[in-house]
């Protein structure tokens, strides 16, 4: 039975990087029918903060990587004091007496000064000796052990057969081997992910957009395209495949598909991830997953929002088509084209040839003006159009206006533009 877990230090926001880890280990237990837990690593009192806490679990919540149990090693201090005692007692860890430092007392564990060995899934085996490590600590005192010690308590007691984590961890290894060989515990597998950088391949950090991940959700990111985004950091199918569920990445995954050097964070990408989910949506789901964006959405708008859209926030401000629910109000001089003055025959003109089609959409109303505005100018047809139908110089196209408009709308609004010259 495989059990892999996702042990988070609430001290921060964590960002996408810790993320990858989260999913890499749920997907790994998912695709070996297995069991994958959460363990709030909070023993760094000053540091660990509730706040961080709940944005990790909100950010799980949201990316649906559902868990079967939560831990917190601030609940557990009895556990790891039985533990320390017993070390001490077999003579494997010991009190020692500090000269430097905060503290007097710190308690070590006993270096066998050794070789260890142990298996990555991703970089094969990897020796050490530990003889450089000396008599590290592994408590500041029996009620405070330190994350060396604790960590591989726990894997132990909650039986976690599957370590993922960053490959920062790589050289903590070794420690934790030799305490899982002091504690009686079977040494796990390990799978340490490459580092996630920037585009400039320096270490990814806030600056270079390692947000928190609640704000991608709140920059209107669907959940979808941040898991497939983060599944592509570090892993791939093997083959061109690039949109894959959550179902379909617990199908295929496999952690020895993981690339050893580090994966490179590309907004770019993720954006482009956004937009294919969006496309793939129909209307009524778009309308659904951008409802907490937006307010007053004209009904006939919905299908170019969502051809337009790539990140949700957009949707946060759209002045741009207020003209739809209020007529134009502009000077006769904005319907000059350049140096062009507008010109009354022509947009009557205009009008006539909009007035003849029937089946009011955006190509057919293109069909039927497109000569006209070759011969006469397109600028010289097309710009007063746009303005006399929205007013403003930056629209959608007016033939998309006419269609969204409607006929007589349209038709009232040119005569508006008419009256004016
Ligand atoms: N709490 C550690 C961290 O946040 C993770 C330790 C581990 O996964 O073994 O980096």
């Amino acid at each position: 039975m495989v059990v892999t877990r996702f042990a988070p230090s609430p001290t921060g926001f964590l960002h996408s990087g810790n993320y990858r880890t989260a999913l890499f280990s749920y997907l790994y237990a998912k695709k070996h029918n297995g069991r994958f837990l959460v363990r709030i690593e909070d023993t760094d009192k000053a540091r660990s903060k509730k706040e961080f806490e709940d944005n990790i679990l909100e950010s799980l919540a949201w990316l649906g990587l559902d868990y079967e149990k939560l831990y917190r090693q601030s609940e557990r201090t009895d556990i790891y004091k039985t533990y320390l005692k017993k070390l001490i007692d077999e003579g494997k860890a010991f009190i020692s007496q500090e000269t430097e430092g905060e503290r007097k007392e710190v308690i070590r564990f006993k270096n066998p000064n050794k070789k260890v060995v142990f298996h990555d899934l991703i970089r094969g085996d990897i020796e050490m000796d530990t003889t450089d490590l000396g008599d590290f600590v592994i408590a500041r005192s029996m009620e405070e052990p330190v994350f060396h010690l604790v960590v591989v308590i726990d894997d132990f007691e909650m039986g976690i057969t599957h370590i993922v984590r960053g490959e920062d961890h790589i050289s903590n290894t070794p420690r934790h081997i030799l305490i899982q060989e002091a504690i009686g515990a079977p040494i796990p597998t390990y799978a340490h992910l490459p580092l996630i950088l920037a585009k400039d391949r320096s270490k990814l950090s806030k600056r270079k957009g390692a947000l928190p991940l609640t704000d991608y959700r709140d920059l209107g990111y669907l959940k979808e395209a941040v898991i497939n985004y983060l599944a592509m950091l570090g892993w791939n199918p093997g083959t061109n495949k690039e949109l894959f569920t959550l179902d379909e990445l617990v199908q295929d995954f496999s952690l020895e598909k993981v690339q050893k050097s580090g994966a490179i964070f590309d907004d770019e990408k993720l954006k482009w991830f956004n937009k294919q989910y969006i496309s793939k949506m129909s209307l009524d789901e778009f309308k659904k997953v951008a409802e907490p964006f937006v307010t007053n959405v004209h009904e006939k708008l919905w299908p170019l929002l969502k051809e337009r859209t790539t990140l949700l926030s957009e949707l946060r401000d759209l002045s741009e088509f207020d003209f739809m629910n209020k007529k134009p109000d502009f000077q006769k001089e904005k319907l000059n084209w350049k140096d062009t003055p507008a010109n009354k025959a022509r947009l009557e003109e205009t009008k006539k040839i909009i007035l003849s089609v029937s089946d009011f959409t955006k190509e057919n109303v293109k069909a039927a003006l497109w000569p006209f505005a070759e011969k006469e100018g397109r600028g010289e047809v097309l710009w007063p159009l746009r303005i006399a139908l929205s007013g403003k110089d930056k629209s959608p196209d007016p033939f998309i206006l006419c269609e969204l408009l409607g006929k007589e709308e349209s038709i009232s609004r040119i005569d508006y533009a008419i009256s004016l010259l």
